[in-house]
């Protein structure tokens, strides 16, 4: 990563876009893409004259579509572009509007660099202030890729409490310091559980990302719990700031946007 550094060719900005964030982890699952969701929604929503783009950068495992309810192809214009899907006020494209789910499962490295290529270069994102980029988990390619290609604002690392989660994000945050990223905070989701019957809150994945807080100096932006109306709002294709907007987990959400 050291010699990469050293090595980055210029940096093509994406017409129009203002600030990026990517959104990473290194353990799969941990609610990336959740975050991603709905902190694009957040930020639409606390500054709703400032354009909100969201690009699902998770090329073999697309999920960002189904989380804002988006199932067409999209258009293409006369100029070969395609057209960004919309919804609830936020430009969206996902390999997921460009794939069957049978087609385009196990794709070679070069393939996935040019679908990634098209993903944020054959989009008509127009003019946008924030586009919020979800990765796949880990340090790949993909991640290698944008931070090569494209001018990256920030990262935000998601992780759970636990440690071996906490160990991989590592990895992550070792590979953007390198690679002179500025990551802007880590968020620790699925922090607890609380009981239905007694209300007693149970951190069933540890605290260990605390430790590992204060030990790299970056803050933890917000602790999210476990709450069976975020996991319904993402499988509905309403993601919780929407459905529920004055839950207190909406407001997490919330006060994520008004960190970044
Ligand atoms: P990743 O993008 O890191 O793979 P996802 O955002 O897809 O993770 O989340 C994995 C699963 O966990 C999804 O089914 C999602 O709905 C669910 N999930 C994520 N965060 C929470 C949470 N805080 N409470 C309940 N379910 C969650």
């Amino acid at each position: 990563a050291d010699l990469l550094a050293k090595s980055l060719p210029k940096k093509k900005p994406i017409n129009g876009v203002k600030q990026i964030l990517l959104i990473a982890s290194g353990k799969g699952g941990v609610g990336k893409s959740t975050v991603a969701v709905n902190l694009s929604v957040a930020l639409k929503e606390m500054e709703p004259e400032k354009e909100v783009g969201l690009l699902d950068a998770d090329v073999f495992g697309p999920s960002v579509h189904i989380m804002m309810n988006l199932h067409d192809t999209p258009l293409i214009t006369n100029d070969n572009y395609m057209m960004p899907l919309t919804n609830y006020g936020i430009k969206c494209m996902s390999m997921g509007n460009l794939i069957t789910e049978k087609s385009a499962t196990m794709w070679r490295g070069l393939m996935v660099m040019n679908a990634l290529n098209k993903l944020i270069r054959q989009v008509a994102w127009g003019p946008l202030d924030y586009m919020i980029i979800d990765t796949p988990p880990g340090t790949g390619d993909t991640h290698l890729s944008l931070i090569q290609n494209i001018p990256i604002t920030g990262a935000v690392i998601i992780s759970t409490g636990q440690k071996v989660s906490v160990q991989v994000a590592k990895r992550g945050i070792t590979m953007f310091e390198k690679l002179q990223i500025p990551v802007v905070g880590l968020i620790q989701n699925m922090s607890s559980i609380q009981c239905e019957y007694c209300s007693k809150k149970n951190d069933i994945f540890g605290n260990y990302i605390k430790e590992f807080s204060d030990s790299i100096g970056v803050e933890i932006l917000e602790r999210i719990p476990i709450d069976s109306c975020i996991s319904e709002g993402s499988d509905d294709g309403k993601p919780i700031v929407i459905s529920h907007p004055h839950s207190p987990q909406a407001h997490i959400f919330r006060n994520i946007a008004s960190k970044i």
